[in-house]
């Protein structure tokens, strides 16, 4: 017979035709009842009657469960949470034990939900590794690896050796059901060490670890290796009383002694394991028992005892409602059937079984199975039958090779993948708020740049108007400016320069250093002529003011007409003006005092339809004086004498021009004559004079210099 043991669901579950053990839920229940949490240590509750009911569960599974679930009620929904964690946790491995697993599914959803209220992290992880089982017990081998490994992490730092060893025992269970049986081992050594450190049940749970160690050779076809370790263990048992875990330990026992070929100590192993289970009320390990048992008649080839032992275990799977143990009960009537001959009774059963397995995708099972049908073709001769079963056989051994390396590939690349999907969802996350802080930035960049522009703008706008405000008014200014220069050098009148003006200039006027003189200053003095319209108050009285201001108008038109451009023309007072040409030939002084005279008397002035006659009489002098340094005589002096040689003109009859052109004696002699009497200094011959006549009008004849001095010197008289 085939003695393949391929691991599937969880690696409790020993292939057909190979003596059973109770279907995968019995390892989850070894370490379950083993459990002692480190909430008990801290905790004050009494645990004596739980643990009571524990050591009772070892004997008593039946008994035990009934007390536990009226303690259960007795304490309430209200009790201690430390206490309820104990009777839960305990409940949990009894509810396997007694078959009624979708109870211990929900007991350890309760237990995880007591877990997260009291925030207990090391009782979340147990509960958690529940559910690895859970998911382990449906195949789903994935999700449980990605479950166990969640715990790890968050178990890191713990010293809790129970949890830890519970932690091992769920990784070494699930290498194991995806076939990595080198994988599977350092964990449950591991797991073995860890349960000499737990607080209670070390001994049970060290026999536990033992039977897994067992049947971990077991899957890797070593017998004789399973077969010590269960010796060993046994030898162990002896010391405490727990039938429940002798049981286990026999029925592997049972399992390698089958294959060590010792058929009728693999019988009394099993049939030992029966009694205990039925015994200890664990229906499960009774249908195991009774499978294998059946398995060890079709073996030797006792077909009828083979078929009473599989009706027997079929009946047990079918109360505890176990559809892996309905398939095995099955399978094992069909055998039993075609070793009597009954076929295509046989057959039918068998493929029922094969429906299941090829169903639940378990093609170890179907493997195991075909390899049996092909065994029970060849005991009967049926050759051709045995021949289409071997190729079969060896179709799915090749797939169930590549799939359970797809398997494992898989189970890899799902927790691989699990994290990788973690990690980029995580990275996405960051990445699109790193993005929106981005955006964020760039909208904030925007409207800080808009609103600056707005400002510049704005800020343009105001200095613009600003600018053109105060430009405007700076024009208004400079008029205004313009018209007070004007107003306070010229005469508003006739536009002449006035007298301020010219005192002004007299001020900055370069006087030449004492004594010193030059050349050209001494050839081309500046000439001073002082004017006084003759009998103005007349015009005014005859002809009214306003005549008598166009008058002074057109008076100070031609003067100004008679002039170069460089002369200044004045208006020194009322009807006076005065004329100031620099650099002025003494020579030619006398032809433009001669210009002035008949530029104002040759033609009379037109105003408002009469014709004004109207002349002058002048004073001129050069200005340096005859040589004398401004020092001694200045302007201000010149101008004195140009005016006492004006009076002389009026004194002497009018439209006419008395020049002082030249000293006769030093001036220091001269001056304090000249100074105050300019006749005088006639008289005595300090000075000489020159003489300028105006135009004569027709009947007017002009009068002579002499004339005058006659007249002068008769009035002095
Ligand atoms: P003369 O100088 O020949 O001796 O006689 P005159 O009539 O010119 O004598 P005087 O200097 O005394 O008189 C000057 C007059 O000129 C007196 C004054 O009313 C007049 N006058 C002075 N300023 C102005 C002016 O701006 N406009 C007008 N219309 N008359 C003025
Ligand atoms: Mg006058
Ligand atoms: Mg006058």
């Amino acid at each position: 017979m085939d003695k393949s043991m391929k691991a599937c669901k969880l690696q409790l579950r020993i292939p057909i035709k190979q003596a059973r053990l109770v279907p995968g839920l019995l390892l989850l229940n070894c370490f379950l009842l083993m459990w002692s949490p480190p909430l008990q240590a801290q905790s004050k509750p009494d645990l004596s009657e739980i643990e009571a009911i524990h050591a009772l569960s070892d004997r008593d599974n039946t008994t035990a469960l009934r007390q536990l679930q009226d303690y259960k009620e007795k304490i309430g929904a209200s009790a201690d949470p430390a206490l309820r964690a104990e009777v839960l946790k305990t409940l949990i491995g009894i509810l396997y034990d007694a078959g009624k697993i979708k109870e211990a599914d929900a007991a350890n959803t309760e237990l995880l939900q007591l877990a997260k209220s009291r925030n207990d992290p090391e009782l979340i992880s147990m509960a958690q590794i529940g559910e690895a089982f859970q998911l382990l017990d449906q195949g789903k081998f994935a999700l449980a690896l990605v479950k166990l490994n969640e715990v790890q992490s968050s178990l890191r730092d713990s010293k809790n050796a129970e949890a830890l060893m519970r932690l091992n025992i769920g990784f070494g269970a699930v290498q194991l059901a995806i076939g990595n049986f080198d994988k599977s081992l350092p964990y449950y050594l591991e797991a073995l060490r860890l349960a000499d450190q737990i607080p209670r049940r070390r001994a049970q749970a060290k026999m536990y670890r033992m039977e897994s160690i067992a049947r971990l050779y077991q899957s890797m076809h070593n017998p004789e290796k399973a077969l010590e370790a269960t010796d060993e263990a046994l030898v162990l048992t002896a010391r405490i009383d727990a039938p429940k875990v002798t049981a286990s330990l026999q029925m592997t026992r049972g399992l390698a002694l089958m294959d060590l070929a010792r058929y009728d100590d693999a019988i009394d192993a099993y049939k030992k394991v029966l009694q205990i289970a039925d015994d200890a009320g664990m229906p499960a390990m009774a249908a195991t028992a009774l499978s294998n048992i059946s398995d060890y008649y079709l073996k030797v080839h006792k077909y009828s005892e083979a078929e009473q032992a599989a009706r027997a275990a079929l009946e047990k799977a079918k109360v505890i409602n176990d559809p892996y143990g309905i398939a095995m009960g099955k399978a094992n009537i069909g055998f039993a059937l075609a070793g009597q001959k009954k076929f295509a009774q046989g057959i039918e059963y068998i493929n029922e079984a094969k429906k299941f397995f090829m169903e639940t995708g378990s093609k170890s099972d179907v493997e195991s199975l075909l390899s049996e049908i092909g065994s029970m073709y060849e005991a009967a001769d049926m050759y051709k039958e045995a021949l289409i079963i071997v190729r079969e056989q060896q179709k799915l051994s090749d797939e169930l090779f590549r799939s359970d390396r797809a398997r494992a590939v898989a189970t890899l690349q799902e927790q691989f993948n699990a994290q990788q999907r973690q990690k980029q969802i995580e990275l996405l996350a960051r990445e699109n708020q790193l993005k929106d802080a981005e955006i964020k930035n760039q909208q904030l960049q925007q409207v800080i740049l808009i609103l600056a522009a707005l400002v510049t703008v704005m800020i343009g706008v105001v200095i613009f108007f600003l600018y053109q405000r105060v430009r405007k008014t700076n024009e208004q200014l400079r008029e205004v400016n313009q018209q007070l220069e004007f107003h306070a050098v010229r005469d508003p009148l006739t536009g002449l320069y006035n007298r301020r003006s010219f005192v002004e200039l007299m001020k900055n006027r370069a006087v030449l250093p004492g004594g010193e003189r030059r050349e050209d200053v001494l050839e081309n003095p500046d000439s001073l002529i002082l004017m006084d319209l003759d009998h103005f108050k007349n015009i005014n009285d005859g002809y009214g003011h306003a005549a008598g201001d166009a008058v002074l108008m057109e008076v100070a038109r031609r003067l100004r007409k008679t002039v170069r451009d460089s002369d200044m023309v004045l208006r020194w007072g009322g009807e006076e003006f005065l004329i100031y040409s620099p650099r002025t030939n003494p020579a030619q002084l006398k032809n433009l005092v001669d210009r002035v005279l008949r530029g104002i008397g040759e033609e009379p002035i037109k105003v408002e339809g009469a014709e004004i006659h109207a002349t002058l009489t002048a004073g001129f002098i050069s200005l340096p004086f005859s040589g004398v340094p401004e020092l001694m005589c200045n302007w201000e002096k010149a101008l004195q004498i140009a005016d006492m040689a004006l009076y002389l003109g009026k004194v002497n009859g009018r439209n006419r021009a008395y020049g002082v052109s030249r000293l006769l004696i030093p001036y220091e002699e001269a001056l304090p004559v000249l100074d105050h009497d300019l006749s005088a200094a006639i008289k005595a011959g300090m000075v000489e004079l020159a003489e300028v006549h105006g135009p004569v009008k027709a009947a007017e004849e002009p009068v002579t210099l002499s004339d005058a001095q006659g007249d002068l010197v008769s009035e002095m008289k």
